[in-house]
């Protein structure tokens, strides 16, 4: 996994920072601010689901990433490491217990947009099972991409395709180790995930981390920030 603004906003989103967007009429962006309550601490980059078209998203992504390592006193290399160190870790106290709830219960499992840095991914994996199941939308200015879409149709599924029953009981995700970048981040906190029914809370003083959460972390590939341009 590579450094990008999705990253970088699920991890300031990790760290209690909530965002707000706008749309910048000068320069025709889709803006998105993370400001912290609690230190007034705020940072401000370009929408990461929309990819607008004459915009350099590695340099936007190593400008954020300077702009998120200086709230933390870090170089833009170290802030990248703890960013993507981060970014699988499941908050404290918590141990996800493959009820399938997240999955079927909120609004955006099933539709919503999905980084084009994560299609990216599924392209050079060749998953093909999994893009077809994507939807690219061209404007003007920027283009975007859709998910779950029945290619049959040309609609949205109800619930999330790849939710499927396990074989030891419960519900789990049969793309767990290309699940979009959104699922790999839920949950944020307890308070939002309580509210939304999440038992992994709940459980986490007795429950045992699956194994499957130890392989993933185990796996994650050695961090990198985007490459700059030569000079
Ligand atoms: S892709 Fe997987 S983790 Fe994400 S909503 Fe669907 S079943 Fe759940
Ligand atoms: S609702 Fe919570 S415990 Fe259940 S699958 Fe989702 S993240 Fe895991």
């Amino acid at each position: 996994m590579r450094l990008s603004l999705s990253v970088l906003e699920k991890f300031l989103l990790k760290s209690g920072f909530e965002v707000t967007n706008h749309c910048d009429a000068a320069s025709g962006l889709v803006l998105c601010t993370a400001r912290r309550e609690a230190d007034q601490a705020f940072v401000t980059y370009p929408h990461p689901l929309y990819e607008f078209r004459g915009l350099d998203r590695d340099q936007c992504t190593l400008r954020m990433a300077g702009d998120v390592a200086a709230i933390w006193g870090l170089t833009p290399e170290a802030l990248a490491l703890k960013a993507l160190a981060e970014f699988d870790m499941p908050p404290q106290g918590f141990a996800c217990t493959r009820c399938g709830r997240c999955c079927q219960r909120l609004g955006d499992a099933a539709r919503g947009r999905i980084a084009p840095e994560q299609v990216r991914e599924w392209e050079a994996a060749g998953l093909t099972r999994i893009l077809r199941l994507v939807r690219r939308v061209d404007r003007p200015a920027y283009v975007f991409y859709e998910a779950w879409v029945n290619p049959r149709t040309g609609r949205y599924f109800k619930r999330c395709p790849w939710l499927a029953r396990l074989p030891g009981g419960g519900r789990g995700c049969s793309i767990h180790e290309h699940k979009p970048l959104k699922c790999r981040a839920y949950p944020y906190d307890s308070e939002g995930a309580q509210r939304q029914g999440c038992p992994g809370f709940d459980h986490a003083p007795e429950f045992e981390v699956p194994e499957f959460e130890k392989k993933r972390v185990r796996a994650k590939g050695r961090p990198a920030l985007p490459e700059q341009d030569a000079p």
